[in-house]
Protein backbone atom coordinates (compact mmCIF):
# COMPACT_ATOMS: atom_id res chain seq x y z
CA UNK A 1 0.00 0.00 0.00
CA UNK A 2 1.29 3.81 -1.29
CA UNK A 3 1.00 6.69 0.73
CA UNK A 4 0.08 9.98 -1.19
CA UNK A 5 0.29 13.54 -0.12
CA UNK A 6 -2.50 15.74 0.57
CA UNK A 7 -2.64 19.35 1.07
CA UNK A 8 -5.38 20.98 2.03
CA UNK A 9 -6.16 24.85 2.05
CA UNK A 10 -8.74 26.68 3.97
CA UNK A 11 -9.10 29.58 1.52
CA UNK A 12 -11.16 31.53 3.19
CA UNK A 13 -8.48 31.47 6.64
CA UNK A 14 -6.06 32.60 4.49
CA UNK A 15 -4.69 36.33 4.98
CA UNK A 16 -2.34 36.12 1.72
CA UNK A 17 0.93 36.65 3.92
CA UNK A 18 2.96 34.68 1.71
CA UNK A 19 4.88 32.44 4.11
CA UNK A 20 4.03 29.12 3.12
CA UNK A 21 4.95 29.95 -0.47
CA UNK A 22 7.84 31.59 0.66
CA UNK A 23 9.49 28.48 2.95
CA UNK A 24 8.21 25.65 1.12
CA UNK A 25 11.43 24.22 0.15
CA UNK A 26 10.14 22.61 -3.21
CA UNK A 27 8.14 25.51 -4.49
CA UNK A 28 4.52 23.25 -4.68
CA UNK A 29 2.71 26.30 -3.90
CA UNK A 30 1.97 29.77 -5.45
CA UNK A 31 -0.32 32.52 -5.49
CA UNK A 32 -3.51 31.99 -6.35
CA UNK A 33 -4.98 34.73 -9.29
CA UNK A 34 -8.10 34.78 -7.79
CA UNK A 35 -8.86 36.01 -4.42
CA UNK A 36 -10.57 34.60 -1.31
CA UNK A 37 -13.72 36.21 0.16
CA UNK A 38 -11.70 38.45 2.41
CA UNK A 39 -10.01 39.94 -0.71
CA UNK A 40 -6.76 37.88 0.20
CA UNK A 41 -4.93 36.09 -2.55
CA UNK A 42 -4.20 32.55 -0.92
CA UNK A 43 -1.68 29.53 -2.20
CA UNK A 44 -2.54 27.06 -4.71
CA UNK A 45 -0.76 23.76 -4.90
CA UNK A 46 0.94 23.80 -8.49
CA UNK A 47 3.55 20.93 -8.05
CA UNK A 48 1.93 18.42 -5.48
CA UNK A 49 4.38 15.76 -6.92
CA UNK A 50 7.39 17.81 -5.73
CA UNK A 51 6.15 17.64 -1.88
CA UNK A 52 8.15 15.72 0.56
CA UNK A 53 5.63 16.29 3.42
CA UNK A 54 8.19 18.17 5.39
CA UNK A 55 4.75 20.45 6.80
CA UNK A 56 6.76 23.43 6.71
CA UNK A 57 4.01 25.23 5.10
CA UNK A 58 1.48 24.03 8.08
CA UNK A 59 3.74 24.71 10.95
CA UNK A 60 4.79 28.13 9.50
CA UNK A 61 0.90 29.25 8.37
CA UNK A 62 0.04 32.17 11.09
CA UNK A 63 -3.74 31.43 10.44
CA UNK A 64 -3.82 27.23 10.25
CA UNK A 65 -4.98 27.60 6.50
CA UNK A 66 -2.96 24.88 5.82
CA UNK A 67 -3.11 20.97 7.04
CA UNK A 68 -0.56 18.16 5.35
CA UNK A 69 -2.29 14.48 5.82
CA UNK A 70 -0.33 11.34 4.77
CA UNK A 71 -3.26 9.50 3.20
CA UNK A 72 -3.20 5.33 2.68
CA UNK A 73 -3.82 5.21 -1.63
CA UNK A 74 -5.67 1.64 -0.56
CA UNK A 75 -6.94 1.46 -4.14
CA UNK A 76 -3.06 0.39 -5.01
CA UNK A 77 -3.37 -2.74 -2.14
CA UNK A 78 -3.76 -6.03 -4.48
CA UNK A 79 -5.96 -8.99 -3.06
S1 LIG B 1 4.77 19.97 3.14
FE1 LIG B 1 6.76 20.98 2.72
S2 LIG B 1 7.17 20.50 0.57
FE2 LIG B 1 5.00 20.09 0.92
S3 LIG B 1 3.93 21.98 0.33
FE3 LIG B 1 4.33 22.10 2.54
S4 LIG B 1 6.28 23.17 2.76
FE4 LIG B 1 6.11 22.48 0.63
S1 LIG C 1 0.90 31.15 5.39
FE1 LIG C 1 -1.30 30.79 5.75
S2 LIG C 1 -2.20 32.83 5.81
FE2 LIG C 1 -0.18 33.04 4.86
S3 LIG C 1 -0.56 32.84 2.62
FE3 LIG C 1 -0.08 30.79 3.41
S4 LIG C 1 -2.11 29.87 3.87
FE4 LIG C 1 -2.38 32.09 3.71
Amino acid sequence: MSERIEIKIDRDMCKGCGICIKYCPKEVLARSEDLNQYDNHYPEVVSADKCISCRRCELYCPDFAIEVKEVKDEKEEKE
